[in-house]
């Protein structure tokens, strides 16, 4: 039969997968000839022999791609034959254009592991093990294509065994970027707190050491510093909670094994598929009680965030622990450290000794966080395992970069039909967060290649991201409305066009009237939106004030629904408040003094949590509302009455009703936990009735829910089920967070239909 020659380009995530060795062995067994070569859009491929064989070969490229590949695209065409029998790998070629999609980092193998726990292999105990189907790459990467010159590992000349591996097809280390060694790779340090090198022969038994005695160990990891610390051990746990000043905020474990994560957390499979999934979240698991946790690592709190380890180097670590606090290592409201000399004058006086290496971490990247909804895990901080890995949007559009919002902050590129959203920046209030905001965005244009044709910006004139795109000229900026960004988040996820109802419900964000909303019902396409209803308004008494300390809010509630009567109000609340401080507070919300007001759905949650005694001010960010979802019993409860009145053409959602009638189950010395449950029915009843209400009278039928307050699955999965039985399709989001962390989706699909129709 004669020969034939084929050209084929294949895209998607295929350049420092193993992609280049899986090719050539397919083409080997089906004795083809030709190359593979890695090039700016992905891998490109001649191959030549009998048509009946490059069929096959076509074939199992789609089908049987490596572990952490994924191939978006396969074009082919055909050439003249050459006469090629052999096939070869060619060294990679730098092309104009870059649309190779870069792998995100991915926790070590199971093949890795075993060799590094068997004392004859060549790298027993060596904790920087990796091949091609694991290791670290987007957090060495400086550009792309993807080869070692191009990462952190450029430094480290390889010794002639590793270079035997890396140069051999059939070897699971054929060009694998950070393959290592003890006699030629990177290696550990154990400083102590002054940032001196110890010189110990096993620095890792000398970190375990100090762990055992109750000290707080930072540890260099994949996109940045770990602070550690014996979970078993209050005392341990007590000091690095006072170092970093993070008195209460829950903080997450790590385990090696899924036994050990059992004895203190209660996991269903999926839960456990996702643990152990290469990307290794950190999982909100149901808390055991009585746990063999100390109990001031998540207090008050029946959830326990837990992770498996994903680095050799944990491995080593956690041998002797069933689990360790593995908490960013950072000062509260910082990024997260990622060079050794920062590490140490950042973290001075936080950690007692510090594990380090020598391979350098380009871009920090935080551990993923997600909650499971059924099968699915809910991304809550989207970061390690993650990114970059776009999301594929339902048509091309123009580059656009988006800058997110405040707290919680990403960014986003994109570039034809995909969108990369950054990892986890974190809440743009410092000067260091500032910089890792701008090295974020400039990392991610270089290693994407993508010159934007825009900006998309929040409206609210105060946030930082705002401030940075107005004090340029060069590029177009468009300002997009908070809670539409929301909504175009999740439709752009979902690959909706819309019209839709878009149900934005949050803390804050800034309104078109210059108040503070966070209550919405939008009607929503991608580039506008119209408000059709929203929670009626109240005062945020002293605008900021009012976030961090939820009492403010509850009287400002009592002001709404009792008039002057609240203060003779029988209930725990106001005994507990200091009477100068009640009346002050009430002057400012009767005088306005700088106090906005709020439509916040989230604020009416804080408000709640206060009245009933759960939290008068929060420690962290929507504490208040996460402990009145904490003490939310399962099973049905009797809602309150909500009204629901039309105010010029929008429906106002009125809760004077349903404080009232909390007031009086308070007054009656009724369980918090009954008026958590039934707060919870009347929200879901009162936001599943208006939506019925605007669906009736739009005609719409799709319903998109988004905003920092559908984490709560309580209200989540009680409003879907409501709206479901009405006869609506209820959609929220999977991919990226549907708290402030996915702002910066929505910005760049609603900022890109702007474009398109403006070009129209
Ligand atoms: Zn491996
Ligand atoms: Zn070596
Ligand atoms: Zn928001």
């Amino acid at each position: 039969m004669a020969s034939i020659r084929t050209r084929i380009q294949v895209q998607g995530i295929v350049q420092g997968v193993g992609f280049r060795p899986f090719v050539h062995q397919l083409a080997r067994r089906l004795g083809l000839g030709g190359f593979i070569q890695n090039n700016s859009y992905g891998v490109e491929i001649e191959v030549e022999g009998g048509g009946e064989a490059v069929g096959d070969f076509l074939r199992g490229l789609r089908e049987e791609t490596p572990p952490l590949a994924r191939v978006t695209g396969i074009e082919s065409s055909p050439l003249n034959t050459l006469g090629q029998s052999d096939f070869t790998i060619r060294a990679s070629e730098a092309l104009a254009g870059r649309t190779a999609l870069i792998s995100p980092d991915v926790a070590v193998c199971d093949d890795c592991l075993a060799e590094m726990f068997d004392p004859s292999d060549r790298r027993y105990r060596y904790p920087f093990i990796n091949c091609t189907n694991c290791g670290p790459r987007y957090t060495i990467i400086t550009d792309v294509p993807y080869d070692r010159d191009k990462t952190s590992m450029r430094v480290f000349e390889m010794c002639p065994a590793c270079a035997a591996e890396y140069g051999d097809p059939a070897d699971r280390r054929f060009h694998a970027q950070p393959n290592a060694c003890p006699v030629c790779g990177p290696r550990v340090t154990l400083l102590d707190g002054a940032g001196h090198p110890i010189p110990l022969d096993d620095p890792i038994a000398g970190a375990v050491e100090a762990l055992h005695k109750g000290l707080v160990l930072a540890v260099k990891g994949l996109g940045g510093f770990h602070l550690a610390a014996d979970a078993a051990d209050a005392d341990a746990v007590r000091r690095l909670r006072s170092h970093k000043h993070r008195e209460e905020k829950p903080l997450a474990v790590m385990s090696t094994d899924m036994e050990s994560i059992r004895t203190y957390a209660r996991t269903t499979p999926e839960e456990e598929t996702v643990l152990a999934s290469i990307q290794r979240p950190i999982v909100l698991l149901r808390a055991r009680t009585p746990s063999p946790l100390a109990p001031n690592v998540a207090p008050d709190n029946r959830y326990i965030g837990a992770m498996l380890a994903y680095t050799p180097l944990h491995h080593l670590l956690l041998r002797d622990f069933p689990a360790l606090v593995m908490t960013s290592g950072n000062l509260t409201d910082e990024p997260i450290a990622i060079d050794n000399q920062e590490a140490v004058t950042r973290l001075d006086g936080i950690a007692d000794y510090f594990l380090v290496h020598d391979r350098d971490i380009y871009l920090r990247t935080d551990d993923s966080v997600v909650r499971l909804d059924g099968p699915r895990p809910r991304q809550i901080r989207r970061s390690r395992g993650f990114v970059p890995v776009p999301v594929f949007l339902r048509r091309p559009q123009p580059s656009i970069l988006a800058l997110g919002g405040e707290l919680k902050n990403t960014v986003c590129l994109t570039k034809q039909d995909r969108a990369f959203v950054s990892q986890h920046v974190g809440d743009l209030e410092n000067l260091l967060t500032l910089e890792f905001f701008d090295l974020t965005i400039r990392h991610l244009r270089r290693i994407l290649d993508i010159e934007p044709a825009a900006l998309a910006r929040d409206l609210h004139p105060e946030y930082l991201s705002t401030k940075v795109a107005l004090s340029q000229r060069e590029l177009q900026v468009i300002g997009v409305q908070h809670h539409h960004a929301h909504v175009v988040s999740a439709m752009a996820e979902l690959g909706l066009a819309g019209p839709v109802i878009g149900l934005a419900c949050d803390g804050t964000g800034y309104g078109d009237d210059g108040q503070i909303w966070g209550g919405e019902f939008l009607r929503a396409d991608e580039a506008g939106y119209e408000r059709l209803g929203h929670l009626d308004y109240a005062v945020l008494p002293g605008g900021a004030a009012a976030i961090k300390e939820p009492w403010r809010m509850a009287l400002s509630f009592l002001d709404l629904a009792f008039g002057r009567e609240a203060l003779d109000l029988d209930i725990p609340f106001l005994d507990r408040r200091n009477p100068d401080q009640v009346h002050f507070i009430r002057q400012v919300i009767a005088k306005r003094v700088n106090s906005p007001l709020t439509s916040s759905l989230g604020r009416l949650f804080d408000a709640v949590a206060a009245l009933i005694g759960l939290r008068d001010v929060a420690a962290f960010e929507g504490q208040a509302a996460m402990m009145l979802e904490m003490a939310c019993p399962e099973g049905e409860f009797d809602p309150y009455d909500f009204d629901v009145s039309e105010i010029e053409g929008r429906f106002v959602v009125q809760p004077q009703a349903l404080i009232r009638a909390m007031v009086r189950d308070l007054v009656d010395g009724r369980a918090r936990e009954e008026i958590s449950g039934r707060f919870h029915a009347a929200v879901i009843r009162a936001l599943a009735e208006t939506t019925l209400r605007i669906s009736a009278r739009t005609g719409l039928t799709t319903v998109v829910l988004s905003g920092g307050c559908f984490q709560n699955q309580v209200l989540t999965r009680g409003l879907i089920r409501a709206l479901e039985t009405a006869g609506l399709k209820a959609l929220t989001q999977h991919l990226v967070p549907v708290n402030d962390g996915g702002l910066s989706l929505g910005q760049a699909v609603c900022a890109g239909a702007r474009l398109i129709g403006a070009g129209r």
